[in-house]
């Protein structure tokens, strides 16, 4: 695929399979086949493989790795828990959760709701946040679970996860996070979080597409969506051997990153190219909370005031920056983002919006090239000031 000159801020809708990754896949897929389950001394290659990627996914998420369950996805992973959870959940009959997760959560809910399950959701402020304080006064003896996500994916914004546990342990509630739009980005530690499940996404964190893991507490009933052997009967299915060698390298190189102080790089980068944004384009405004700790740093979603967001993102296109309009799911359907409708933006403010997301690779260089674009495109479609130009008013 040629990607030269292309400057790519789309990290949240997938990330490039990383060098260490891809080397720690190649020898499952040249050569090294046996199954895990053949009792052969390659099948205990393909065992090993399966079981070291299981140590470092748990060194990742603070957990230990028999709660560690492989599946295919964050999809597979958010379905599996909420099912199982409410499978075991008695004659409780009520889900909380937020209206700003993604669709993999948001349409399963729909139809769980359809089939007579009570569905309520906890506010969102206008930037995209739940207050703790609005926890536990919504939860009681008919909820079966909480559905909370770490981060969202659109606006990067971070949920008081570990409240909603302690909410959801205080009535009896099982708690479900949805980490693909956090894991690797922030610290999760499951020794200090008290979740029942949590999902994450391989191909967020640079590992393979269609590899995931659903952390499952010890001791949390748990009822499988495909019963059978693997997977200690929790999800059964000939195990991703190279996807799952893949993921667990991009898991432990995750956790260098995220100690290795980097991503306060990204942060600044991230920073630098909202604030110019802001700084340049007359009635440009953020979506989602913009103080220390409370978004994870390489995300800005910004609204475009007077503008479709898809014209100016075709503009950018074309000058070989790749950004998004708003989940990568929801592309192409023209509907404004359930994400920002739900913090109060008009029809309007949310086609207006882009979402910025940078990786580890983002350079300065890049981020000046993709303001510059921008100025360049906002000029064009009459958006911005014909003096404008970045660096006038200390955007940099
Ligand atoms: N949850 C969130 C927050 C996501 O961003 C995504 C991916 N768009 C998913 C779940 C689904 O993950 P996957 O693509 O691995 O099924």
């Amino acid at each position: 695929m040629a990607s030269d000159g292309i400057v790519y801020l789309d990290h949240n809708a997938t990330t490039p399979l990383s060098p260490r990754a891809l080397a720690a896949m190649m020898p499952f897929l040249s050569g090294g086949f046996a199954n895990p389950s053949s009792p052969s001394p390659e099948g205990e290659d393909s065992r090993r493989a399966v079981s070291e990627s299981r140590e470092k996914m748990a060194a990742f998420l603070g957990c230990r790795p028999p709660e560690i369950v492989f599946t295919g996805g964050g999809t597979e992973g958010n379905v599996t828990a909420i099912l199982s959870a409410l499978a075991l959940s008695g004659d409780r009959r009520e889900i909380l959760s937020t209206p700003v997760e993604h669709p993999s959560v948001m349409q399963l809910l729909d139809r769980l709701g359809r089939q007579g399950y009570r569905v309520r959701f906890f506010p969102v402020d206008g930037d995209g946040c739940v207050d703790s304080r609005d926890l536990s006064g919504m939860a009681g003896s008919d909820t079966a679970l909480i559905v909370m996500m770490w981060a969202n994916n659109e606006t990067g914004v971070l949920f008081p996860v570990e409240e909603a546990a302690a909410v959801g342990r205080s009535v009896g509630a099982r708690v479900h996070s949805d980490a693909v739009a956090a894991a690797g980005k922030v610290p999760i530690d499951l020794a200090t979080v008290g979740v029942d499940t949590l999902s994450l996404s391989g191909h967020k964190i640079y590992g393979p597409k269609g590899t995931g893991a659903l952390f499952v507490r010890k001791g949390t009933p748990f009822e499988p969506l495909f019963p059978g052997s693997q997977e200690r009967k929790r999800r059964s299915g000939t195990e991703n051997v190279p996807g799952i060698a893949g993921m667990g390298e991009a898991a432990e190189e995750s956790r260098s990153f995220l100690s290795s102080g980097s991503v306060r790089e990204t942060g600044t980068l991230r920073d630098r190219l909202e604030r110019s944004v802001l700084e340049l384009f007359p009635g440009a405004f953020l979506n989602g909370k913009n103080s220390d700790g409370s978004r994870v740093p390489h995300v800005t979603n910004i609204g475009f005031s007077g503008m479709s967001g898809e014209k100016l993102l075709h503009r950018l296109v074309s000058a070989g920056i790749r950004a998004s309009t708003g989940s990568a799911c929801s592309t192409g359907s023209m509907e404004p983002s359930h994400v920002l409708l739900s913090m109060g933006l008009s029809r309007e403010e949310a086609l207006s919006s882009l979402r910025f997301s940078l990786g580890r690779q983002t350079t300065p260089g890049q981020i000046a090239r993709t303001i510059d674009a921008l100025v360049r495109a906002g000029r064009d479609l009459g958006l911005v000031a014909e003096g404008a130009a970045p660096g006038k008013g200390g955007a940099r």
